[in-house]
């Protein structure tokens, strides 16, 4: 695997030579009064050359996980590159961070709006912008997500494994699930790999916080991945299991209520086990919602007030044979120091006061 690009290497319009290291800002759009609206990046060269990957967070801009993990790169020690090229993107969705909204202000999502074009609205613009000046100038991507508003997920990659390489970085990241699939339409991680930069996404947590589980999985799957492209020499810690599924699905609010759950993301669940008991407002058991089938707690509601159809729960499909033999897995995971962050997280991510 070998880098696409031979020097000289521009960024947002600055040359930046092997060995070095350099903070540089992407005019993206403009603000009313005329101002730029630049995406701040981190451009890391390594002496020699090799592959360039790039790593995104807050396309939608309330998703701040994702800050805090490429932030964890930025202060401190730099990151000393074997090979290749990093470049880091703390906030892509400059406007949505600013007021802390998924969307752009035209209530676009930036992340259905790729490949973009030179001269089309606010959102296919900016994505345009990203998909010249980032994508095409590197061999492969990771852009990092959350649940939506009051959900949110077990860390887990999302990523086409019917490509080769955003196969290998999925299974080299270390998160204990990954979705298949190639992803949304107009979604980042899709155009990208389409475009021959393949990229996965990681989803973990929720949107609006910064949470220290997902911040030692995050930094340690971007260092697995380096690690894996040999741009970093770094130990590959590997999960306790690697659950690829294709297959999720939502079980949803009957009648409008308040939920409580008998279950955490990352449990293991029975075809047919009770997930969530939903009360009246007045303490009266209404329905209690059982597990359509054999699976992992994927995602979550946080917010434990429901109408009939509203999402609660999230859950990744599995068969019988995988769940007994992951859930074996898991429990000798528990005395291993390396997968210690994920069985931990696993046993103690109770979202919702029960
Ligand atoms: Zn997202």
């Amino acid at each position: 695997m070998s880098a696409k690009r031979t020097p000289p290497f521009k960024v947002a319009g600055e040359r930046i030579p092997l060995g070095q290291s350099r903070d540089v800002r992407l005019t993206i759009s403009e603000t009313y009064t005329g101002d730029k609206v630049r995406v701040p990046l981190r451009v890391i060269r390594a002496r020699k050359p090799g592959p360039c990957i790039f790593i995104t967070a807050a396309i939608h801009g309330d998703e701040v996980n994702g800050t805090g993990i490429i932030h964890d790169f930025l202060f401190g020690d730099a990151v000393n590159l074997k090979c290749g090229t990093l470049i880091l993107a703390p906030v892509v969705n400059v406007f949505g961070f600013e007021s802390h909204e998924r969307y752009l202000p035209d209530r676009r999502d930036l992340n259905r709006s790729f490949p973009g074009t030179k001269r089309g609205g606010l959102a296919s613009r900016i994505a345009y912008t990203l998909m010249t000046e980032l994508v095409d100038k590197c061999d492969f991507g990771i852009d990092l997500h959350t649940a939506a508003f009051q959900r949110t997920n077990f860390p887990n990659i999302r990523a086409d494994l019917t490509n080769p390489d955003a196969r290998r970085l999925a299974e080299a990241f270390g998160c204990m699930m990954v979705v298949d699939g190639k992803g949304p339409l107009g979604s980042f991680r899709r155009e990208a790999t389409k475009r021959g930069c393949p990229t996965i996404i990681l989803e973990a947590g929720e949107p609006w916080k910064i949470e220290p589980s997902i911040l030692q999985i995050g930094t340690q799957g971007i260092r697995n991945v380096l690690s894996v492209l040999g741009m970093l020499d770094a130990p590959l810690l590997r999960p306790p299991f690697l659950a690829k599924v294709r297959k999720t699905q939502w079980i949803r609010a009957t009648v409008g209520g308040i939920l409580k759950f008998h279950v955490s993301p990352g449990d293991f669940v029975e075809d047919g086990q009770a997930i969530v008991t939903n009360y009246s407002i007045m303490g009266v058991e209404q329905s209690v919602l059982t597990s359509p089938a054999n699976g992992i707690i994927l995602g979550m509601a946080t917010m434990p007030a429901v109408k009939p159809g509203e999402p609660i729960c999230n859950i990744a499909t599995l068969t019988s044979k995988q769940l007994q033999r992951y859930r074996m897995k898991m429990a000798q995971a528990k005395t291993d120091p390396h997968a210690q962050a994920q069985t931990d997280l696993a046993t103690s991510m109770d979202v919702v006061v029960a």
